[in-house]
C-alpha cells in the first residue's frame, strides 16, 4: 500500500477548490494499491482557502496569517494513517507547503521555488517513508 496526495487522485481539495488529477494515480487508488490523504484538510484547513507557503518552520497564508498549527496537525494525522496501513512509500504533490518534496515555494508568494520540503513530507521522511512526487512517475 502506498500513500498519495488526494489532489493527484482528482479530489478537489486544493487551496483553490480544484485538483491536480493524474490518471495513473487514480488507477492506483482504484486498484486498491494506494490510499489518498489531503494533509491540509486533515489539519482543519477549509477548502477553498488562501494559498499558503512555508517560511522556515512556519507556514503562512498570503495575508501573513500563521497557519503552522493546522499544517502540523495535518502532518501528524497523515503519519498516523501511514502507521495504521504500514505505508512505506508515498507519491506526493510537488511544490506544496504540506506535500512538496525537494522543491517548494520560497515563502514570498513570488512564484519562485527553493530547495525544501513541505511539513508533511518532512515528517514522513523523518519516519522512514520514501517519497516521490508526481513528476517521478
Ligand atoms: Fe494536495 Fe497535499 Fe495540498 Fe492536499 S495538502 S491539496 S493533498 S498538495
Amino acid at each position: 500500500m502506498i500513500l498519495v496526495s488526494a489532489c493527484l487522485a482528482g479530489i478537489n481539495c486544493r487551496y483553490d477548490g480544484k485538483s491536480n488529477e493524474i490518471e495513473k494515480i487514480i488507477r492506483l487508488v482504484e486498484s486498491g494499491e494506494a490510499i489518498l490523504v489531503c494533509p491540509e484538510q486533515l489539519g482543519g484547513m477549509e477548502t477553498p482557502r488562501k494559498p499558503c507557503e512555508r517560511i522556515d518552520d512556519k507556514v503562512k497564508n498570503n495575508d501573513g496569517v500563521d497557519k503552522t498549527k493546522l499544517f502540523e496537525r495535518g502532518a501528524l494525522e497523515t503519519l498516523k494513517i501511514c502507521k495504521l496501513y504500514g505505508i512505506k512509500s508515498a507519491i506526493l504533490k510537488s511544490g506544496s507547503p504540506s506535500c512538496g518534496y525537494g522543491r517548494i515555494y520560497d515563502g514570498k508568494f513570488s512564484k519562485t521555488k527553493i530547495d525544501g520540503n513541505g511539513l508533511t513530507a518532512d515528517l514522513l521522511l523523518k519516519n522512514g517513508i520514501q517519497i516521490k512526487t508526481e513528476k517521478d512517475i
